[in-house]
């Protein structure tokens, strides 16, 4: 019997590394829902290649648009919030979770709720809410599968293992677009210089972020959240190669490395394909021709993230939303050109700092309602922060 399966952020470079797996054996699967944003055309023709039930656009003034693109095709048009909350209600097996930020967490915890596996790509749930999304799935007795490179790869190095016998697990940063820029260069970086990345073909604003390490930051967390790690038992190495996603250390010294192409389709197919492995379209390393591997540790002052990281860690509670309201935010004020690309850190600590001494909040329970409380007031308390720069 076919599978059902529902995308969420179906027309960014996610979604459309999951389509591009799915449209290869189009009989194994039925798509019930895709979801995308401004990109009507992409939303459509995906829907109608793949035979979807329902096409839902965030943007809920192109509805006519998108019941335009797809007329004829007896396939559903939808938009809005609220639409897309109720495409994740709709009964599938896979779900991918690919919307980019906060938005993305709602509709994963609705498709958790209703028992599909989820192919968890959006980061930012694990950071904003882990232990409400753990939590839902143990409740529903559903699966979560790790769709970042690195904690794909982290996954795949524990099979068969017991998380007693961890020592530490490693994950790596390729460094992003500055790497190898003078420290002195990065203030004057533009968006468009932190955009271009090294080794990954990704949305502009993980690319932005891997630049930062804004993506390693949230990534140290999503590890804790996802695997239930100490903090202190995660460490960073910038790794230029990006050929080498993590490791785990067990207590007996061994350390288990993760070796692939930097292409999503791997941590994707793994995903779609457990407990199976199945042939993926990936590139097979040639480790001869690539003949070194670096290695080396992140430095401080280039990337204060990986601080603010540990700090929010430290904090818990809601501390995880604040964080990653603030850095979506700062991001924001980046692109738009009003803040500059060191101080995004520097916006966000602010932003981290009054809102932990307000007292009460970074405390409250990890509910949605109070995930999304947070998460309002501390956009709106970032934009008087870069306010106040600008
Ligand atoms: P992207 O920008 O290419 O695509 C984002 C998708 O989300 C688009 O379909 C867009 O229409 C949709 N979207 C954006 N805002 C929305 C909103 N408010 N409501 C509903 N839909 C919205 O992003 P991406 O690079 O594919 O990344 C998607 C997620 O996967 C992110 O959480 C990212 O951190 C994570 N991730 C990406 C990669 C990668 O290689 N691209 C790797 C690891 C993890
Ligand atoms: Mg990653």
């Amino acid at each position: 019997m076919a599978r059902k399966v529902s995308i969420f952020g179906a027309t960014g470079s996610i979604g459309q590394s999951t389509i591009d797996l799915i449209a290869r054996a189009p009989r194994a699967y039925e798509v019930v829902a895709l979801s995308g944003g401004q990109n009507i055309a992409r939303l459509a023709q995906d829907a109608i290649r793949l035979g979807a039930k329902i096409a839902v656009t965030a943007d809920e003034s192109r509805l006519d648009e998108l019941r335009g693109a797809l007329a004829g095709s007896g396939i559903m048009a939808a938009a809005g919030r609220t639409a897309l909350l109720e495409a994740a209600a709709m009964p599938a097996d896979w779900v991918m979770s690919a919307i980019v930020g906060a938005a993305g967490l709602e509709p994963g915890l609705i498709a958790l709720r209703g028992g599909a596996t989820l192919a968890l790509a959006n980061k930012e749930s694990l950071v904003t809410a882990g232990p409400l999304l753990m939590a839902t799935a143990r409740a529903s007795g559903a699966r979560i599968l790790p769709v970042d490179s690195e904690h794909s790869a982290i996954f795949q190095a524990l099979v068969g293992e017991q998380m007693e016998a961890v020592e530490r697990i490693i994950i790596t940063a390729s460094g992003g677009a500055f790497r190898d820029w003078p420290l002195e260069r990065l203030a004057h970086a533009t968006p468009a210089e932190a955009a271009t990345h090294p080794n990954w073909d990704m949305g502009q604003r993980i690319t932005i972020d891997s630049a930062s390490m804004f993506n390693k930051a949230l990534e140290v967390i999503e590890t804790k959240e996802y695997f239930g790690i100490d903090p202190r038992q995660i460490e960073v190495l910038v790794h230029p190669q990006s050929m080498v996603h993590a490791l785990v250390g067990f207590n007996d010294g061994a350390l288990m490395a993760h070796l692939g192409a930097p292409d999503m389709r791997h941590a994707i197919g793994y995903a779609l394909h457990y407990p199976q492995r199945r042939d993926l379209p990936v590139e097979r390393l040639d480790l001869a021709k690539l003949g070194l591997l670096e290695f080396r540790a992140p430095d401080d002052l280039r990337y204060p993230a990986l601080r603010l990281a540990r700090e929010v860690m430290a904090a818990g509670g809601l501390s995880g939303a604040v964080f990653n309201a603030a850095k979506e935010r700062a991001l924001d004020g980046f692109i738009a050109g009003r803040i500059g690309f060191m101080q995004m850190a520097d916006v966000v600590e602010e932003a981290l700092t009054q809102m932990s001494s307000q007292g009460g909040h970074i405390d409250a329970d990890i509910t949605l309602d109070n995930v999304h409380k947070i998460d309002q007031l501390t956009r709106a308390r970032t934009d008087e922060v870069m306010e106040r720069l600008g």
